[in-house]
């Protein structure tokens, strides 16, 4: 067997242990005599695995009572019909346009309603976060919303917008148990899983429980009304069970590894070790300006596409995968996510090093 340091975006690279440890639990899942794929949702078995994944993920977020967790399918972009739909009120809503994800949110919103874009790094290619401290947000704005991490951009919102008390909505698929967060600022934070906790095909709704109500907009699918899986504990109809059995295994991974205090010294630690670099690297350069860089996503360029395509086909042939930046920004991305050893990040500066030396 041999493993690469992958550096996808989305889906992205899991913790090891994590791995084996669902690998051994395949074919006889807590003995049972089955694996979690073949279980009914409705087992007490399942019941277990689902309360407990709800569980680490509230003692490790520090989730008040006041909000429910939602386990949910149709991925991230699905939040960006459903929270208009069940929570534009009187049909307006401010967004703060930071990157692609953002924009399609904001795109998605005006078909129901007022979406008002109320500032946008649009100008500078995304490269970097607006200024948020004195917005023009509506006075009838239903919420505002943002998206906390850009996985495309590399930029991070290092503090949250003056919302001038309106609800804040936030997705953040892509720094998910990056650090620690205080929820109770929040009506909705949500993500996709598949960046940075678990499998691909599940989204987190973490929402404020006055917002979880029937009045929605009129023709709003069952499916899609917070509601209806927040009294059924995310059991409305089959949920994407395997999913949230490796999600499980991962708050799990996250509380032995000291929770996510720890993830943040651990993640500002690795990235500190990859920007160090790009700054007085000669060929390489970060695109973000410095003080909005994420610890998440980290992209950069040479400023030549031929030099940034073979150093994407020699990194990969050296077992540093996935390094290719969005077709936006050009270039390459390195995703650093929790599940991404220090060694992994070593690796990469030491081959961009020898690639510099060789080629600069
Ligand atoms: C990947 C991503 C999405 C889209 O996720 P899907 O689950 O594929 O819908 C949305 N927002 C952000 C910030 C992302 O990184």
């Amino acid at each position: 067997m041999s493993r690469v340091y992958n550096f996808s975006a989305g889906p992205a690279v899991l913790p090891e242990e994590v791995l084996k440890e669902v690998a051994a639990e395949m074919m006889d899942y807590n003995g049972t005599g089955m694996s979690v794929m073949e279980m009914s949702h409705r087992s007490a078995a399942f019941q277990q695995i689902i309360d407990d994944a709800e569980q680490d993920l509230r003692d490790l977020m520090n989730i008040p009572d006041n909000y429910k967790v939602l386990f949910l399918q149709g991925g991230a972009s699905q939040q960006f019909a459903m929270i208009p739909m069940n929570l534009m009120k009187n049909k307006s809503a401010d967004y703060i346009v930071t990157g692609q994800w953002a924009k399609k949110a904001y795109q998605e919103a005006q078909k129901y309603g007022k979406a008002n874009k109320i500032a946008s790094s649009e100008d500078k290619t995304f490269s970097y976060i607006p200024d948020c401290s004195d917005l023009p947000v509506s006075p009838d704005a239903d919420y505002v919303y943002i998206c906390e991490n850009n996985t495309i951009y590399g930029t991070k919102f290092k503090e949250l917008p003056n919302t001038k008390g309106k609800l804040l909505v936030s997705d953040v698929s892509s720094c998910f148990l990056s650090e620690p967060v205080d929820v109770s600022k929040y009506g909705i934070i949500y993500g996709g899983v598949q960046k940075n906790i678990g499998p691909a095909g599940m989204v987190i709704v973490i929402i404020r429980e006055d917002l979880i109500t029937e009045d929605v907009l009129p023709g709003t699918p069952t499916m899609l009304t917070y509601k209806t899986h927040a009294d059924a504990g995310s059991l409305y109809n089959t949920p994407n069970a395997y999913c949230i059995y490796v999600c499980g295994k991962v708050f799990k991974w996250l509380k032995a590894m000291g929770g996510l205090e720890e993830m943040k010294r651990r993640n500002e630690e690795k990235a500190k070790i990859l920007y160090d670099f790009l700054d007085q690297s000669r060929l390489f350069k970060g695109t973000v300006v410095a003080k909005d860089r994420s610890l998440m996503n980290v992209p950069f360029v040479t400023g030549d596409k031929e030099m940034d395509a073979k150093f994407v086909k020699e990194a990969a042939a050296a077992g540093l995968v996935n390094l290719k930046g969005h077709r936006s920004v050009g270039g390459m991305r390195a995703s650093i996510y929790n599940a991404m050893p220090k060694a992994g990040v070593e690796a990469l500066v030491a081959f961009m090093k020898k690639f510099e030396e060789e080629n600069a």
